[in-house]
């Protein structure tokens, strides 16, 4: 097929650089306020699967590597590259629901705010993302650390198949069974992945009717404390209790907190099935010892997705500029919290915060599926500066970078959903256990061996 017939045959857009409509198609690529100076010969806007396919056609005919781009949340814009085509996959975002037999087929650029609520009125759940923004493709193909992780896991544990178009332009489905090694990658390789995914199909799980949150807010100063408590108290919790711990300002909404004041916030949600479990769960976190000194808190409160949702919305909301990066660690939160604290401190944006999470889980504990995604420690921390003036951007991206390397000496890794790749070359690389990383090479080398689709980037 001639260039000019893959072109006739796309029912999406096409726009090349220098066309009108190209910059703001190209800014609008990347969720981030702060958008990277990266520039695409050409941005084809899929409008159907079939468009994907016959975009990959012609970047191969026309010898244009391939990004691509679903939800666009990447924090660092990894989907826009200099030259070659970016795959907007944005409009493919539908979502089809088999109730009977508790799987999903959901699109790339369908968001976890348009598939929990779906699920909901089936009785069921997926592990989504935090923030209901995140679209699936991207946060699936990482791994994604979502909702009720101790009892679901990362969520690529409930992918079952994905329909990919690979560097070759053929359609192809992956499962554990079919084409098992490409199918292994997308269960981690996040924005390393080296195949077009148009459609995953999804494992679902029985929604739980009673999620439940308990949270304490301490003054930042009391971090010592809390975090030595944290890490006691974690180990009573049964797994349908999610913990988290942010290190922050006092949000606006907790008006018997002066303005500005920086606190830990330390939350636990418990995804049951009755509030009589829920509240059983939550036991051991209600008798905190430090309770006394809480400035704030909320005592078994029932939630939804939706509003989990607005609760995490209002720490990382859109129009935004930010920068993110990651850190596994084998050391205890305490050890990384409390340098981290100072940084927090001092934070040049009030809205920059500090998140911890105790893994799903630690390795070597409980066998994993095959995968590449790799929980690389027991304990996980995230930093993000959040900002919205562009002549503040070198000072808040220094000061991330300045806060996340006083603890990389304690840390064994990252997380490709949310690392920094622009921090350092081997960022990517150390987002995966070291076996991992020569595997997706060689699984990389197999699909993929001229490079049609760009591999991660990085400085
Ligand atoms: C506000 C916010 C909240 C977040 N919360 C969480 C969270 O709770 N847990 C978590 O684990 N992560 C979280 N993340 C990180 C998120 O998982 C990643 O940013 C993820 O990439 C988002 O998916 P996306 O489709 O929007 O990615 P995009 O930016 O669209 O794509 C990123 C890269 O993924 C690859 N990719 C995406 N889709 C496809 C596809 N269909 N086929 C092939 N390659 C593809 C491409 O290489 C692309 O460059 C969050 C990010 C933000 C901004």
């Amino acid at each position: 097929m001639s260039e000019r017939e893959l072109v006739r045959d796309l029912d999406g857009l096409l726009v090349r650089r220098g066309d009108a409509g190209y910059e703001d198609l190209r800014a609008r690529m990347v969720w981030n306020g702060l958008k990277p100076e990266r520039f695409p010969d050409v941005i084809v806007r899929a409008a159907s699967e079939q468009d994907v396919l016959s975009a990959v056609r012609l970047a191969r005919s026309t010898g244009l590597r391939i990004s691509v781009r679903a939800g666009g949340h990447n924090w660092v814009g990894a989907a826009l590259r200099d030259g070659g085509m970016l795959i907007d996959l944005s409009q493919l975002g539908g979502c089809t629901i088999d109730a009977a037999s508790a799987t999903a087929s959901v699109q790339p650029a369908s968001r976890g705010s348009d598939l929990a609520p779906a699920l909901a009125e089936h009785g069921l759940a997926f592990p989504v993302g935090h923030c209901g923004s995140v679209a699936l493709s991207g946060y699936i193909l990482s791994g994604g650390l979502g909702w009720n992780p101790g009892v679901w896991g990362p969520a690529c544990l409930s992918l079952l198949e994905v329909e990919t178009v690979t560097a070759k332009g053929e359609m192809l489905r992956c499962s554990e069974h079919e084409n098992s090694d490409l199918f292994w990658a997308a269960r981690g390789a996040g924005p390393g992945f080296f195949a077009a995914v148009t459609r995953f199909r999804l494992g679902l799980h029985r929604l739980p009717t009673a999620i439940t949150m308990s949270s304490y807010v301490f003054p930042l100063a009391d971090v010592a404390d809390v975090t030595s408590w944290v890490s006691e108290m974690a180990a009573l919790l049964p797994p349908l209790v999610e913990l988290s711990v942010v290190l922050g300002t006092a949000p606006p909404t907790l008006t018997t907190i002066a303005p500005g004041t920086k606190v830990v916030v330390v939350t636990a949600t418990a995804f049951a099935g009755s509030q009589d479990e829920a509240v059983r769960s939550l036991g051991a976190f209600q008798v905190c010892p430090l309770a006394g000194r809480a400035l704030a808190g909320v005592t078994e409160e029932r939630s939804t997705f939706d509003a989990l949702f607005e609760t995490s919305g209002a720490l990382w909301s859109q129009h935004h500029r930010s920068a993110a990066d990651t850190l596994w660690s084998m050391e205890d939160l305490s050890a990384l919290l409390s340098v981290l604290a100072d940084d927090v401190a001092q934070a040049p944006s009030d809205k920059s915060l500090v998140l911890a999470i105790i893994p799903p889980a630690p390795p070597g504990e409980v066998p994993l599926p095959e995968m590449a995604f790799s929980i690389l420690g027991r304990s996980y921390v995230v930093g993000y500066a959040i900002w919205q003036d562009p002549a503040d951007d070198e000072i808040n991206i220094r000061w991330l970078r300045e806060a996340m390397s006083k603890v990389e000496p304690l840390g064994v890794g990252h997380y490709i959903a949310e690392t920094d790749l622009l921090a350092a070359p081997t960022r990517a690389e150390r987002s995966f256990a070291p076996e991992t990383w020569e595997r997706l090479r060689e699984v990389r080398a197999r699909w993929d061996p001229e490079g049609v689709f760009q591999p991660f980037l990085h400085s």
